[in-house]
Parts: structure tokens; C-alpha cells; sequence
């Protein structure tokens, strides 16, 4: 299959085109070829430059605010890439090899649950 660029007017192969996200449900290929893509695409930014920077120094502590939950939220839950964090640095194993055995994982998130607890107690008995 090939498509004619609307912008450089070179009929090229469909991969040379990128999918629309338009659709969601519907493989919709864009009518100018990657390269002019990519030529706007960085016209775009470099235009608006000016705009992205203040939109993202105005979002900046909404972001911040969110990712620091969200690091909570994986910490307090101990998800599976905290708790491989955590492996990792113990006893230097890399991550790959530890996403290769969910029981270390499993293991060690029982482990730190315990820990946790313990450490709640001797608050509770501290503070009582
Ligand atoms: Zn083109």
C-alpha cells in the first residue's frame, strides 16, 4: 500500500506514515509522511517553546504533587518495582534477574511487611 504526502507530494510506502491517535479503535494513518511530520512536529515546539515552558512551570507543583503520591502509594503498597528497588540495593542482584523470580519478590515484600509492623509496635509502645 502506499500514500501520496499531502505536504511533500512523494508517494511513499504506508510504514513511511505515522498512525493517527485519533481513532482509538481504528489503524488511521496520517496523510503527511513522517519526515514532514517530524519537520512540523519540531517547527511546532521551537514556535511554542515559550508556551510549553510557562504551561510547565504553572503545572510544576500539581506534577510534583502527583508523582510524590504516587511514589507513596507504591511505597505503602509495596509494589512489585519497590519492592525490586529495595532488593536491589540490598544485595546488588539487577532488576531483570529479580522480575525473573516473583518469589523474591514475594519473599522480600513479607519481609519488609514484618519489619514495618515491628517498627509501628515499638512506636505504639513508645508513644502509650
Ligand atoms: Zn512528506
Amino acid at each position: 500500500m502506499e500514500r501520496t504526502c499531502k505536504k511533500c507530494g512523494e508517494t511513499k510506502p504506508i510504514e513511511e506514515f505515522r498512525i493517527s491517535r485519533i481513532y482509538k479503535d481504528k489503524v488511521y494513518y496520517m496523510h503527511i509522511c513522517r519526515k514532514c511530520y517530524n519537520i512540523n512536529h519540531k517547527f511546532w515546539r521551537k514556535l511554542n517553546s515559550e508556551i510549553l515552558k510557562s504551561e510547565y512551570e504553572r503545572n510544576r507543583d500539581k506534577m510534583l504533587i502527583r508523582m510524590n503520591e504516587y511514589a507513596k502509594k507504591r511505597t505503602d503498597n509495596l509494589h512489585d518495582s519497590y519492592v525490586a528497588y529495595i532488593i536491589k540495593n540490598s544485595i546488588n542482584l539487577s532488576i531483570k534477574i529479580i522480575r525473573q523470580h516473583p518469589g523474591l519478590i514475594e519473599n522480600w515484600r513479607q519481609q519488609i511487611r514484618i519489619k514495618r509492623l515491628l517498627k509501628q509496635k515499638k512506636n505504639d509502645i513508645k508513644t502509650s
